[in-house]
């Protein structure tokens, strides 16, 4: 049977690499979560002092940016790849907040986007892939055989992004993180290059009321009607 290309893009906390990971294990394909990709960039500028009290320094980070070498390795005993930033595992450090709050300012940044988008393409080009991200069925992916675009009240997603961030022990108010999850979607449907749109041909899904077991038969009953008629 021939492997296909699943985009799922949406707004910030909507559940996307939830789902996106159940799909891929589901089907045997490969997960890339672009957002960790975004976020390994910023806490490198982070780490280096390149970010000031608002802004990115875009001509010190454009410097670095052949220097910086971001990998997925898989990790057996979770079941899925975590994010390796020059050699280094990253992943708990890309999830705090610290980080949240910078990353859409990275993420406008044509440079950057270019570099990440090359290095997605080249990850999915022999499909068998689940990729979510902004920009993965707009930009990305253009000819993917299923593309969903997730979407859910802005409470509701703070909602679960709190949760989330308490249970990994961050100290954190409720409000901060709404402000960070409006903010961020802000700044990624509005900006320059490849804004945060839904693709003419994504489904939309807004999983306000849907638990995650009926986002994910949803998806999977498309994705596997899909493959069978490859
Ligand atoms: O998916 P996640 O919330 O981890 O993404 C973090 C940020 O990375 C987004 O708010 C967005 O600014 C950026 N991003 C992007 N394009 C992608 C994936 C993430 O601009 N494909």
């Amino acid at each position: 049977m021939k492997k296909i290309t699943i985009a799922i893009d949406g707004y910030s906390s909507t559940g996307k690499s939830t789902i996106a990971k159940q799909l891929a294990k589901a089907l045997g394909y490969v997960y890339v979560d672009t957002g960790a990709m975004y976020r390994a960039i910023t806490l490198y500028a982070l780490k280096k002092g390149f970010i000031g009290s608002e802004h990115p320094d875009r001509e010190k980070l454009l410097r670095d940016l052949n220097k910086i070498q971001l990998e997925f390795r898989f990790n057996p005993e979770l079941g899925f790849s975590e994010m390796y930033l020059n050699s280094e595992n990253v992943e708990k450090e890309i999830r705090t907040l610290e980080v949240s709050r910078y990353v859409s300012k990275i993420a406008v940044i044509e440079e950057v986007r270019h570099k990440l988008v090359q290095l997605q393409k080249e990850m999915g080009k022999n499909k068998g892939i689940v990729m979510d991200g902004r920009d993965i069925g707009t930009v990305v992916f253009p000819d993917a055989e299923l593309k969903i675009f997730m979407t859910a009240a802005p409470d509701i997603r703070a909602t679960r992004r709190y949760k989330e961030l308490l249970s990994r022990g961050e100290d954190i108010a409720f409000d901060d993180v709404l402000k960070n999850v409006e903010e961020r979607d802000y700044i990624d449907s509005n900006r320059e290059f490849s804004p945060l749109k839904r693709a003419k041909d994504a489904i939309e899904l807004d999983n306000s009321t849907m638990s995650p077991k009926e986002q994910f038969e949803r998806i999977h009953r498309l994705a596997s009607s899909i493959i069978n008629q490859q």
